[in-house]
């Protein structure tokens, strides 16, 4: 079965209420392709407003949940919590979360672990600094980040990867499709190597950092990216255009 191209929009700690409304109806007056599945993530306090706002054919994730059901755990939030306001995905080991708020690979795992027990499919976000790539280092670290995630998954079928190179987010120098490509086609590789080739085949890999509507059909072009996961540029109505990428090809 082919994979179901997949974008999914990071909107981090940005919006007000009227500025999601406003968003919002950009993307239901927007014409989607109806082939790709579109994610919308907003920050924790509205995702009850998009998620009854926005059109139903667009899915909507929180950016991070906790590892816990309940309990005393000051300024978390479960991934139970999202089930329960109709919210289906939840973004994972964003490398924000990793580098600001010193995220471990382990809990990133008990995390994934956690949310597809729960119910909530996973986008759980991987991807190399930039010294980490200038020594040669981007496969292993992408690897370690890889295991620690797939140690909790016994089924794939709820988990989307992400692909984020850190010196690519937010900084307007989007990996080059080859770049990409030769990443995505590598931890293909390793899921066939270390869990089958039924879930390499399957897993849908998104790519991220600074995909905007001007670079994402050439990357879209490339064999194993399925998808982006896109931050600045889904604040703006060119997130449309980024959704429609595929189709243009
Ligand atoms: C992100 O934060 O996931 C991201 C890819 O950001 P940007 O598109 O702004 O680089």
């Amino acid at each position: 079965m082919p994979r179901k191209f997949i974008v999914g929009g990071n909107f981090k700690l940005n919006g007000s209420q009227d500025s999601l409304a406003t968003l919002v109806e950009g993307l239901n007056k927007g014409s989607l392709d109806s082939n790709v599945e579109i994610v919308v993530s907003p920050p924790f306090v509205y995702l009850d407003q998009v998620r009854k706002s926005v059109r139903k054919d667009v899915a909507v994730a929180g950016q991070n949940c906790y590892s816990k059901a309940s309990g005393a755990y000051t300024g978390e939030v479960a991934a139970e919590m999202l089930k329960d306001l109709g919210i289906e995905w939840v973004i994972l080991g964003h490398s924000e979360r990793r580098e600001i708020f010193k995220e471990t690979d382990d809990e990133i795992g008990q995390k994934v672990a956690h949310a597809l027990k729960a119910g909530l499919k996973v986008m759980a976000c991987v991807g190399e600094k930039l010294e980490e790539r200038e020594a040669d280092k981007t496969t292993e670290v992408v690897f370690r980040q890889l295991a620690a995630v797939a140690k909790h998954v016994s089924d794939w079928t709820n988990v989307v990867i992400a692909y984020e190179p850190v010196w690519a987010i937010g900084t307007g120098k989007v990996a080059t499709p080859q770049q990409a490509q030769e990443v995505h086609k590598a931890i293909r590789g390793w899921l066939k190597e270390k869990v089958s080739a039924q879930v390499a085949e399957a897993t849908r890999i998104m790519y991220g950092g600074s995909v905007n509507a001007g670079n994402a059909s050439t990357l879209a072009k490339e064999e194993d990216v399925d998808g982006f996961l896109v931050g600045g540029a889904s604040l703006k109505p060119e997130f449309v255009t980024i959704c429609n990428a595929k189709a243009k090809m």
